[in-house]
């Protein structure tokens, strides 16, 4: 009898147990749909801003035959430069979403940090033809061990964290890329310029999806404010963090981001894999 009251005792405690867990579920998929709703609210309207620029120009130039040439080419540029920027947002927003859902497949390799950011400085130079670039420097030693990761993730860590460290600086400038080991397992690469830094209160947020500091209608760097999210989703899926330090306003920024390195018992069977 006395077990049988324990029996149902422990049953009842395991039920309201499960309700408490029902519960928490539920929220989690209420505060989950809140975000999701949050996020097409924000879409929507980071995609309607240059939408409206494109739709503008397009009827001033359909609807005033007589426009000058001037004027004519300055509306069809106008039109240009905002869909690149919604292809851009777009290109952004789905490399965030497959990172967030796992659906990435990463191929993670022994690869030396050199390599990854010779590719990235080239890509920059590509895509920042028509710029005057600060001046970079690269600090990297010839003894830092070789990292495990996807190569190609990495070189568009690299790529957007330089990219970003030359928007933000003028000509005169500097950017600088250094690395050094972290603890056993990891290697710290860093990324700091000489340009218009962060405020304090913003060096958690600038990692935010859509955040940007002049705001979508005053952007004039052209970026889609996803940059950094996607560096932070590729980081912490590998183990690794990334974090922004700023002494303040036109005191330039550094962006730190660790990554795992090889073992070392793999570094030396690697190495024997290449000489046969
Ligand atoms: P964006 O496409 O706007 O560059 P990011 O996510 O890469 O988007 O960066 C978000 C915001 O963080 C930028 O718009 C800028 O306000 C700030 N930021 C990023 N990198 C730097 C930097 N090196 N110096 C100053 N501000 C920066």
């Amino acid at each position: 009898m006395v077990e049988a009251i324990a029996t149902q005792i422990g049953v009842a405690l395991i039920q309201a147990e499960s309700f408490a867990n029902l519960e928490d579920l539920n929220q989690q998929l209420e505060a989950l749909d809140r975000t999701r709703s949050n996020l097409i609210a924000i879409t929507g309207h980071e995609l309607r801003t240059p939408l409206s620029t494109i739709q503008v120009c397009l009827e001033s130039l359909a609807s005033e035959p007589d426009m000058s040439p001037d004027l004519r080419q300055v509306m069809l540029n106008s039109a240009l430069v905002d869909g690149e920027r919604m292809r851009k947002l777009i290109q952004d927003f789905l490399t965030l979403s497959r990172l967030e859902s796992g659906r990435v497949e990463w191929r993670f390799e022994p690869l030396p940090l050199w390599e990854c950011v010779d590719l990235a400085l080239s890509s920059l130079q590509t895509r920042r033809m028509t710029t005057n670039l600060p001046q970079i420097v690269t600090q990297l030693s010839t003894e830092l061990p070789l990292v495990q990761v996807d190569g190609e993730w990495l070189v568009e860590v690299l790529t957007k964290l330089l990219d970003n460290a030359c928007k933000f600086t003028d000509a005169t400038g500097r950017v600088t890329i250094r690395a050094q080991r972290s603890g056993d397992t990891m290697l710290e690469v860093m990324i700091s310029d000489t340009g218009r830094g962060i405020e304090e209160n913003r060096l958690e947020t600038v990692f935010d999806r859509f955040y940007q500091e002049e705001g979508a209608l005053r952007r004039t760097t052209g970026g889609t404010g996803l940059g950094l999210a996607i560096c932070r989703q590729i980081i912490t899926n590998w183990g690794g963090k990334i974090w922004a330090e700023s002494s303040g306003k036109d005191l330039g920024s550094e962006f730190h981001f660790t990554i795992p390195i090889v073992a070392t018992g793999e570094t030396k069977r690697t190495a024997q894999r290449k000489r046969t």
